[in-house]
């Protein structure tokens, strides 16, 4: 199948525009709907520090890769990345390598920090310990460990890799959960002091074409799940929007705009509030204790308890 805007041959069908694209021409409408979020949301601004939240796995990688490619040349820009090792046994440490590795071959600063480290313990041991789900101990705990090291590296932003297919699934599942409030923090944040802000500059392409154009480029991919992966209802909304862009193409973009559409709204249901420092780590929060030494005060209160026990 030749490309419709060359005579070369196509390697990619891209069903929302309903062209055939050879590899220059897909590589370079990849690129330009990355410069596009980036530009709409003043993702990268004049004198920033961009981290990238890079954790070795294909959508991170591809994005560290294409940052470097379409703002690495830029003198006033500057990038390091954060690879947080959770410590989830035989399925981080592979993915550490190839953040190494990655950012070894560009040349990128790259900062390795451990949930280890930080907190005492690896997820694996909380899961252990705790009571709650190891998404929940993942997500609050990497979140504060990579606002904390982008702070501590002078970041000026904290680039990270979700796609469109990941943000329309949020976007989708707090509509199903009536939950406005959430979906309010989809929305562009303004800059408070402590908080880095958060970018999403592959918030416009597929999930699928991410993996194309790190394929076309070469790059270190890996499909591991995370063994505690075990997410039910966004994955029937993940195969819902599937068999939906599949028979109307184009709709993940939909779903997209009409978000898009509404943020004025939500920022005036929701205006943004002022955050405090939390009391015990410094870190900002909404309010006294924050969520991340609230779950590492009840780990350790069973790790006594379990020890007293012994
Ligand atoms: Fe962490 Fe859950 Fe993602 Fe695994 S699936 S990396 S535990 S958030």
């Amino acid at each position: 199948m030749k490309c419709s805007l060359c005579d070369r041959r196509a390697v990619y069908f891209q069903r929302h525009s309903n062209r055939h694209l050879c590899r220059r021409h897909f590589i370079e409408d990849f690129e330009r709907r990355v410069k596009l979020a980036v530009r709409k949301f003043d993702m990268i601004e004049k004198n920033d520090r961009i981290a990238i939240a890079l954790s070795g796995g294909k959508d991170s990688v591809t994005l560290a890769y294409v940052l470097h490619k379409l703002y690495g040349k830029r003198r006033d820009l500057d990038f390091v990345a954060i690879t947080v090792d959770e410590g989830i046994e035989g399925y981080r440490p592979p993915t550490v390598e190839i953040a190494r590795r990655v950012t070894k071959e560009l040349g990128m600063d790259h900062v390795v920090v451990s949930f280890k480290d930080h907190f005492g313990m690896t997820l694996d041991e909380m899961v252990q310990r705790g009571d709650k789900k190891p998404c929940t101990y993942c997500g609050v705990f990497r979140k504060h460990l990579l606002n904390k090291t982008a702070r501590e590296l002078g970041a000026t932003k904290l680039a990270t890799g979700h796609n469109l297919d990941d943000v329309t699934q949020t976007i989708l599942l707090n509509f199903l959960n009536a939950d406005i409030e959430r979906l309010a923090r989809l929305v562009p944040q303004r800059v408070q002091r402590g908080l880095i802000m958060r970018v999403k500059p592959l918030r416009e392409v597929y999930e699928k074409e991410v993996v194309v154009y790190g394929l076309l480029h070469n790059l270190p991919l890996t499909f591991d799940e995370c063994p505690y992966s075990y997410f039910p209802v966004r994955a029937t909304v993940r195969d819902f929007l599937y068999e939906f862009e599949n028979k109307y193409p184009g709709r993940k973009y939909s779903v997209l705009r009409s978000f898009e559409k509404l943020i004025p709204c939500l920022k005036e249901m929701y205006p943004q509030i002022e955050l405090q420092s939390c009391e015990r780590c410094g870190e900002p929060t909404p309010r006294g204790i924050c969520q991340a030494c609230k779950l590492l005060e009840e780990l350790k209160a069973s790790r006594e308890a379990a020890s007293n026990e012994v």
